[in-house]
Formats: structure tokens, sequence, C-alpha cells
């Protein structure tokens, strides 16, 4: 059973989970004997993973078998799962919650391609596109209070599937770091009265040095304070709080900037 367990010298959440160590690893990076099994993420294999929250399917094909473009199921190793409820208790100076969240894999395509970049722009529109759906479907269950979507890349990351693939955790607390931006963010209006990413971006758009990209809705940049090289923001040039409230036509342009 997974436990989020938090750190009393610094306020940071940690996942405890020792259901994740026995993930089997299907991947040819390097060799073991789940290698030359059968990809779980390709077309065919959809009774290797567990049934599917969300698939498009243009062909109209029913649920669980091929013919869907991108494909979201529950990760079969969850670091947090939802069946328990919510429980937070103390243990003296410790505070724990159970392991209460969602833990969700979004299959990119059913192409075997090993890494995103390597996906045409509709394509990863279509992935933008559910991330918003399950955004907006997680976000009514107010239980959960941070949801976050990313991205393992290649085995040194700790990816056990080479098939490319997002994963999506919804928390029941928000996370110090994401807190830290928050609070620095309201600071920066009660001193300047103005949004600090709305600053930044008219600074990069004058300054250039760290410019990346511009498109219609997004600027990609280098932060000014990188915390490591080729570090890369995008962010939208409206003053916009949520990702899943842009547009299909701001998706498609966001496609674009990868
Ligand atoms: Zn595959
Ligand atoms: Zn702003």
């Amino acid at each position: 059973m997974p436990e989020l367990r938090k750190d009393p010298t610094n306020n940071h959440w940690v996942i405890i989970s020792a259901e994740r160590a026995n993930r089997p690893t299907h991947n040819n990076w390097r060799t073991t004997p789940a290698a030359t099994a059968p990809c779980p993420f390709c077309p065919g294999n959809e009774d290797k993973t567990p049934p599917e929250i969300l698939a498009f399917r243009p062909d109209g094909s029913k649920a669980n078998v091929s013919g869907w473009t991108v494909r979201v199921v529950p990760n079969k190793f969850p670091a947090l799962i939802m069946q328990s409820g919510l429980e937070r208790r103390r243990e003296g100076a410790y505070e724990l919650i159970n392991g209460f969240g969602v833990h969700e894999v979004i299959i990119e395509t059913p192409e075997h391609v090993t890494n995103t970049a390597f996906l045409d722009e509709k394509q990863l529109a279509n992935i933008f596109w559910v991330y918003r759906r399950r955004i907006l479907d997680l976000k009514k269950d107010k239980r959960l209070r941070y949801i976050q979507i990313f991205k393992n890349q290649g085995v040194e990351a700790g990816a056990t599937v080479e098939h490319a693939h997002s994963q999506l955790m919804a928390l029941p607390m928000i996370p110090a770091n994401v807190m830290a931006k928050l609070n620095g963010a309201k600071r920066y209006y009660r001193s300047k009265g103005r949004c600090v990413y709305c600053d930044m971006i008219r600074r990069e758009m004058q300054g250039q040095a760290r410019l990346v990209s511009e498109s219609e809705h997004f600027l990609v940049i280098c932060p000014f304070a990188s915390r490591f090289p080729f570090e890369t923001w995008i962010l939208p040039k409206r003053h916009s709080l949520y990702f899943e409230y842009g547009s299909k036509q701001a998706y498609v342009d966001l496609a674009r900037c990868f």
C-alpha cells in the first residue's frame, strides 16, 4: 500500500511505494528477459494493460481492442491509488496520508515509436486534447488538489516501457515546489501589481537573448535562472491560468512549438 509522507525538515511530500519496484522492463535499451516480451502499449496487446479510461477511436472500434489513436489506462504499478479514500494521520512529529490519488498512463501513439519528437503535429495536438479531457474529468473530484502530467524519456529517466507515453498523477496536496511558485507569483503581484509571467514574457520578447521561438499563442524561452542546461519553458502569451481551458486551435499551435 503506497503512502505519502511529509519530510518535516522541508515540508516536501514523498511518495513511498514498494509496489513500484515490481515493474518489469519492456524496452530494448538494455537486455532483460522482458525486453523480448510483446510491448504492452502496442495495438493488439490491450489485454496487457488495465482496462482503458479513455481512448480516441476514430474508426468507432470498441474499448480495449486496436483502432485507437491515443489511449489512457490506469498505471499497472501505481504509485497512488483511489480505492481506499483519503486518510490523514500523525505519528508524533510525522505526518502522512495513505497513497490516495490517481496514476494514469497516456499511450501517445499506436505506432511503436520511442520518442514523442518523432510524432507529427496533428498527433501531438491529439495528445494535448487527451490531457485536457483527463484534467477536466479529474478536477471534479475535490479531494484532488494538484494534477501533473509528465514524461520520463529513456531508461536513465526511469522509463520501463520504451513505447512513447506520458504519465498523469493527481495528488491530494499541492507539492512544496509548486506552492513556492504560486506564493512567489503572489508576492510579485502584491509588490508590483503585475503578473510575473506576463512581465517575463514582455522582457524576453524585448531582449530576445533567451527567446527560442514564438508562435501565435506561445513563447518558448530558456528561463533567466535556468537550473540546468537547455531548460526550456513554453508560456502562453495571453494571461491564462489553466492548460485545460485552451481552444482546439491553441493545442495545435502548442504542438508546433515542439
Ligand atoms: Zn509498442
Ligand atoms: Zn500573466
